[in-house]
């Protein structure tokens, strides 16, 4: 076992901190207050290849790999939770979701426009009465001659405001339970007649990354928005949440990073009784605690990164722990952060209230703790 990085991953660790420290720090703090999505930043992110670490050179991608855009995530993350959002709506999510499932002409036609950020993806699978239970949802996709109709809503669907295509898991046929899904690519979300989208304004935070609710009412779609067989959805949809999870994760170890670096350094700053807090015991014990907990939470996803790499994109066991430890980790991490810093924690002049909001998305979005819980304990029973 090597854990020496190679140069190009060395590289892109500090191509992605250099960007994160100058195109997203500097008005970062305006940004979350105005709850500004910044696109001009994310075609930033597709010009330097962000987007392209998991796709083959023929689709605009650079094969870099898992690992590369897991350490760019957390370099990211670091800084901003909510600027991670696009390595999953691009990227892992509907871009490697066609790459696996697609014809060659969806391939062609949606991949390049995902990954140089000329299309900004979504994915939609979560219901107002369906989250952990995915064959419970009421979408349903009815087949004409010409096509397909959609009738339902989509919930918290991250980016689907902006987005120009989202995938959509949809019913083809109820009675044959989950493996009646099926999964569209759908395009032309902002002209196509019937789809509303609504944002949500009332969220804890991610406030530069859109979230929002998507309505389908008798919307026609051809026959070439299938995504690969009919009935086989929820098996792309589980295999696409085994890519985005690992995205969920990376973020989560940058946001503990950072909970570990401001601790720090106003541990370092700020004197009590004489002296600065960080020669208090307990700080160090929280720090100590913050710092193993990131190291541990770092290895675990550059575990299932790196056997992403190795060809087994279907690791649910590593990349589900790496998901479910990082989540925990990151609101740890927010939590004792909040406590180093006392009352100016409480503040939004200090970035640690952010990190403590954004850590909780962790634990609902792409499967809740609790269900990262359930897939732990049924993979480790194999
Ligand atoms: C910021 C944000 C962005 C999101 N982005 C997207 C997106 O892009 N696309 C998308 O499709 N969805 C998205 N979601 C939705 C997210 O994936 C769901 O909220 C999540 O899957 C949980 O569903 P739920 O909220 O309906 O909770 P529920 O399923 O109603 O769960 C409620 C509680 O019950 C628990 N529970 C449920 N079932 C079980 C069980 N079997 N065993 C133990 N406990 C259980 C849960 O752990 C939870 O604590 C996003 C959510 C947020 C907050």
């Amino acid at each position: 076992m090597n854990f020496e990085f190679t140069e190009e991953q060395k590289t892109m660790i500090a191509v992605g901190k250099d960007f994160a420290e100058k195109e997203i720090r500097p008005t970062q703090e305006e940004d979350e207050k105005e709850h500004r999505f910044r696109k001009d930043i994310v075609k930033k992110m597709a010009e330097l290849g962000f987007f392209g670490c998991v796709i083959p050179e023929k689709y605009g991608g650079n094969e870099t790999g898992h690992m590369c855009a897991a350490l760019l995530c957390e370099e990211i993350g670091r800084v901003s939770a909510s600027m991670t959002l696009p390595f999953n709506c691009q990227a892992w999510g509907p871009a490697l979701a066609i790459l696996n499932f697609g014809t060659e002409e969806q391939k062609e036609k949606y991949i390049p426009p995902l990954v140089n950020a000329d299309m900004l993806g979504a994915f939609a699978i979560t219901e107002p009465n369906s989250g952990s239970d995915v064959a419970g949802m009421g979408m349903t996709a009815t087949e004409t001659d010409d096509g397909f109709v959609l009738n339902g809503t989509k919930m918290w669907i991250s980016n689907i405001q902006v987005a120009d295509l989202s995938l959509v898991y949809a019913y083809t046929d109820k009675s044959k339970k989950h493996k009646g899904i099926s999964c569209f690519v759908v395009d032309n979300l902002k002209t196509t007649p019937g789809i509303t989208t609504v944002p949500i304004e009332t969220k804890l935070g991610l406030f530069c990354a859109p979230t929002g609710e998507i309505s389908f009412e008798d919307v026609k779609i051809p026959k070439s928005a299938l995504l690969g067989e009919r009935g086989q959805g929820f098996k792309i949809c589980m295999t696409q949440l085994d890519q985005t999870r690992l995205g969920c994760a990376a973020r989560g170890v940058g946001i503990t990073r950072a909970c570990h670096e401001e601790s720090i350094k106003y541990a370092l700053e700020r004197t009590q009784f004489g002296v600065p807090i960080f020669s208090f015991q307990m700080i160090q014990e929280q720090i100590a605690e913050m710092y193993v907990e990131y190291e541990a939470a770092r290895l675990l996803v550059l575990k299932a990164a790196f056997e992403k790499d190795q060809g087994n994109l279907s690791n649910t066991l590593s990349t589900s722990t790496a998901k479910y430890n990082a989540a925990e980790t990151a609101v740890r991490a927010s939590n004792a952060a909040m406590k180093v810093l006392g009352s100016y924690s409480y503040s939004s002049e200090y970035p640690v209230e952010r990190y403590f909001r954004d850590a909780k998305s962790l634990q609902a979005v792409e499967g809740t703790s609790n269900i990262q819980k359930v897939i732990i304990a049924r993979n480790v029973i194999k």
